[in-house]
């Protein structure tokens, strides 16, 4: 066997059916615009979510994905094993199947890539009675009154989709929401969140999850800033503080592994650890980001290294992401705070915009939240460090001008781009207010 990669399907796609459902989650305002578009549309007092028929869907969409990756694993002569792993030696891995047999394998060389599990907070109720974004869609019965405790990506995305559900949704947030992400951009996501009935306990930490005879749970929560304590009876806790790595049950020292963080995670530059064979790629990598295409994207460079005489390694830099929230926001690049850190404050150009989509102009829709902005060099001419976009597919606007940020796009360029009306994407081909100017940055016929 030339090759063994320790490997985890489950969690991968429990985060696409995630950012599915906040896409469609929205429908029950779509129903309700489509009204100012002409369309007769039925009560919407009776639209609402069957949620049976929602989790039937993701996990037999869960079910397809896991199918498909067998079956193409298969067709490319891959054996596959379910199986838990861990090192016996530098060569040699040993597997634990279901039945509790076990199975050795031998390679040349041995690719880490187990990914993470949900962490949950060491407070009492948190393992009994709580869950995490990867049950979500195995619970048995809707969610109801919902705490969500975490306000990052998965944090914000579940109480976002949740509350366009019709579930009630609370978000207890430690320290500031999408910690890391640039904090203007943060606002006006939580704000539009918050606009449409998301509440947020601000400083806030869980202290406590106990059942109560009626099913439903209290949960008690510090606010760390006042030192107030509050209470509140939900129907389902859901933790989303993070994931921690599955490195422990590796018995890494056995292969040699020492390159480990305090925090588990594995320390591999260039996806190499000290032990020249063994390989680690994705979430199990200190300092990198927790993003599944990332991974298959270290993996597939790291393969042609390998195995094709290829020499190209893996760039974490200028990474896109989305967090699909209700407006979600799409990110390139360096936020302003981490831009000022780097370059100085009078060495930047921001430009940005406040804008409205054009499908909103005849449903008439209070948009407040939809903004866009440019972190670029001062200096002509004007390379762009970063860009941010709040507003509806994002990800797609981001996903296209992230291979321009990858080519060292210069707002000259991105000015002088023609862009395709009317779309949202179009916006950052008309930036041209900067902060520094403090000219006003809404449109003429905003905010209706
Ligand atoms: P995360 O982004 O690390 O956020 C964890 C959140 O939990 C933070 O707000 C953190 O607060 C808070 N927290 C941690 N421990 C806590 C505690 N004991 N009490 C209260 N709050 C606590 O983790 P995540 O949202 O679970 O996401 C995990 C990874 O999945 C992310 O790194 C992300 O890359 C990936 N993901 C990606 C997508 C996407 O691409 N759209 C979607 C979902 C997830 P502090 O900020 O104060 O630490």
């Amino acid at each position: 066997m030339s090759l063994v990669v320790l490997d985890t399907i489950s969690p991968a796609t429990s985060l696409i059916s995630c950012s599915m459902i906040c896409m469609f989650s929205n429908y029950r305002k779509h129903a309700k615009e489509a009204v100012a578009y002409g369309w007769e549309v039925p009560s919407l007092e009776n639209v609402k979510i069957n949620w049976s028929s929602l989790t039937e869907a993701v996990q037999n969409h869960i079910k397809s994905v896991n199918w498909v990756t067998r079956v193409d694993l298969r067709e490319k002569k891959i054996e596959y094993i379910n199986g838990l792993g861990e090192f016996k030696d530098p060569h040699t891995v040993i597997a634990t199947l279901k039945n509790g047999s076990k199975k050795e394998l031998t390679a040349k060389n041995i690719v880490i890539a187990v990914g993470g599990r949900p962490h949950y907070p060491d407070i009492p109720g948190a393992k009994e009675y709580c869950i995490s974004s990867d049950d979500i869609f195995s619970l048995s019965h809707p969610p109801g009154k919902t705490l969500v405790v975490g306000a990052g990506y998965i944090g914000l995305e579940c109480a976002g989709f949740l509350n366009s559900l019709g579930y009630s949704a609370t978000v207890l947030v430690r320290s500031v929401p999408l910690r890391g992400f640039d904090q203007q951009m943060a606002s006006m996501v939580t704000n539009e969140m918050e606009s449409k009935g998301v509440r947020f306990q601000h400083k806030c930490i869980p202290l406590s999850v106990e059942k109560l005879e009626s099913g439903q749970l209290k949960a008690r929560w510090l606010n760390t800033e006042t030192k107030e304590q509050s209470e509140d009876v939900f129907d389902t806790v859901l933790l989303a503080t993070g994931r921690y790595a599955l490195t422990q049950q590796l018995n890494l020292p056995a292969a040699g592994v020492t390159s480990v963080s305090a925090n588990g995670k594995i320390v591999a530059e260039t996806e190499q650890t000290n032990v020249a064979h063994v390989f680690a790629v994705g979430d199990v990598l200190d300092g990198r980001p927790e993003l599944t295409p990332v991974a298959i994207h270290a993996g597939r460079l790291l393969a042609r290294r390998l195995f094709a005489g290829a020499a190209q390694l893996m760039d974490y830099d200028n990474v896109a992401t989305t967090v699909f929230t209700p407006l979600e926001y799409g990110c390139v690049g360096l936020s302003e705070e981490t831009a000022v850190q780097r370059y100085g404050a009078d060495n930047l150009e921001i430009y940005h915009a406040f804008y409205k989509p054009t499908e909103f102009f005849i449903p008439q829709r209070n948009i407040r939240n939809c903004y866009l902005k440019a972190v670029a060099r001062r200096e002509a001419p004007q390379r762009v460090l970063g860009l941010h976009f709040v507003g509806p597919v994002a990800g797609e606007v981001i996903q296209g001008f992230a291979a321009a940020v990858k080519c060292g796009i210069t707002m000259e360029q991105l000015m002088n781009t023609v862009g395709i009306h009317p779309t949202v994407a179009e916006e950052f081909t008309r930036l041209n207010i900067t902060k520094r100017s403090g000219k006003d940055p809404n449109p003429a016929s905003c905010c209706s």
